[in-house]
């Protein structure tokens, strides 16, 4: 089923999906079929699954864990689709594995410039990707978008412009990058009303629940950190097991307070972490 179709099917309810991505060594192999089966048990309304970046050996498994998700857990699957390393001839090609393997969404990404792999030229930026397959084949297509603008973004107002050009280009749903902070989401989404973009904007969120993974979230993706966020990682950085319990219980807190506002539904960056999902499923069962 195409996910466009599901946010219209469930107009008065919140679609919840998660996101995973393919394991990188094969011995992970056999985790990731456990991961699944505790995540599709939740009955997320879908799952994506990332594409590495630029050339990485890791793209055919994510088609093969999207096939997998369809096929055996029978939850519907969004595929990345990544564009900067590829031409047409090699987008095609994609295009026809998933097309034959059944699978109807596509998230299109450009993908991170990368000094490791050379871009090609036929595709500079995601809505270029999706004008070219929207032409081509028939899926629903997916598309990012970035509540605290991207890093290379010049400003607001053209970040918001290019945006609007990609749900004119065929986008039917925007996914957000992760942020700590709800009201920077809430200024985005009434931003991109009065861009007249009407698609479904729907809230990232990844609970963050250990050290490490605080660190790489402050040099990588830029989000602001709350104050309140702040004090509490501050608080329980040396205690793993209070550090999970926060970083949970602050990410349920950002999830209840969206679902309490006008919001399509949630997209859980699950970290391939069934634990993680299952506790958030819980905490929002009476109310999603
Ligand atoms: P674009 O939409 O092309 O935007 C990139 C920049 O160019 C922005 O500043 C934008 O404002 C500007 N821009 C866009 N269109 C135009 C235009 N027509 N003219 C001029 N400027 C323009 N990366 C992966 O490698 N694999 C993944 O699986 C993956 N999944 C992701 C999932 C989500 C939900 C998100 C939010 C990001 C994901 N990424 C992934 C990261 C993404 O590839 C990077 O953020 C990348 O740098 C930008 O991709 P994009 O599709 O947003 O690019």
């Amino acid at each position: 089923m195409k996910v466009s179709q599901v946010y219209k099917e469930k107009k008065d309810k919140k679609v919840l999906s998660f996101e995973i991505f393919p394991p990188k060594k094969d011995s992970e192999l056999k985790n990731i079929d456990e991961t699944l089966a505790v995540l599709c048990e939740l009955k997320p309304d879908y799952i994506s699954v990332t594409f590495g970046a630029g050339g990485s050996s890791n793209c055919n498994r994510t088609i093969e864990l999207a096939r997998k998700i369809k096929h055996e857990y029978h939850v519907e699957p969004v595929v990345h689709l990544t564009c900067l390393h590829y031409n047409k001839a090699e987008i095609d090609e994609f295009a026809k594995v998933l097309s034959d393997a059944g699978l109807e969404n596509v998230l299109a990404l450009r993908g991170d410039k990368n000094p490791n792999f050379p871009e090609k030229d036929d595709f500079k930026h995601a809505s270029d990707l999706i004008a070219y397959m929207k032409e081509r084949w028939n899926f629903c297509f997916l598309a990012a978008c970035y509540p605290e603008c991207h890093p290379e973004s010049d400003g607001v107002v053209n970040e918001i412009k290019h945006l609007k050009t990609k749900v004119n280009s065929g986008a039917e749903v925007l996914l957000s990058q992760l942020f700590f902070d709800n009201d920077i989401f809430i200024r985005f989404q009434e931003n991109c009303k009065v861009a007249d973009i009407n698609v479904p904007v729907i809230p990232g969120i990844m609970p963050v629940i250990n050290a490490a993974q605080i660190k790489r979230m402050i040099t990588m993706c830029g989000a602001a950190f709350p104050l309140r966020f702040q004090k509490i990682i501050h608080k329980y950085e040396d205690n793993k097991e209070a550090l999970f319990e926060a970083g949970m219980s602050y990410a349920l807190s950002q999830i209840i307070d969206l679902l309490a506002s006008d919001i399509d539904g949630i997209h859980l960056y699950t970290m391939n972490n069934p634990l993680v999902a299952r506790k958030i499923c819980e905490g929002i069962r009476k109310i999603i």
